[in-house]
């Protein structure tokens, strides 16, 4: 009687990451700006615009934080943190 054990396993769902509490930053050293951004093309909400060659721009009212171009950067300027 009284066996009032809950099975709670806190703690153990954290290792995905919420990038919703993140935001999308280009790091412009990291892109060479000599080449039309392909991940660009990958946003599925049109967040990211370039101009010209430029590293690309983040339109942080659009980005849903998808992460696509994140993982489409070959030389990860794009990061969510
Ligand atoms: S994280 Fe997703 S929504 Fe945000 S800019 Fe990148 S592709 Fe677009």
């Amino acid at each position: 009687m009284g066996n009032g054990i809950f099975g709670f396993s806190r703690g153990s769902e954290n290792s995905t990451e919420d990038l919703k509490d993140k935001s999308l930053v280009v790091i412009k050293s990291r892109c060479p700006q000599n080449h039309p951004c392909p991940s660009v093309q990958v946003c599925p909400v049109g967040a990211l615009t370039q101009k010209g060659y430029g590293a690309p721009s983040v339109d942080k009212d659009k980005c849903i934080k998808c992460g696509k171009c994140v993982k489409f950067c070959p030389m990860r300027a794009l990061v969510l943190q």
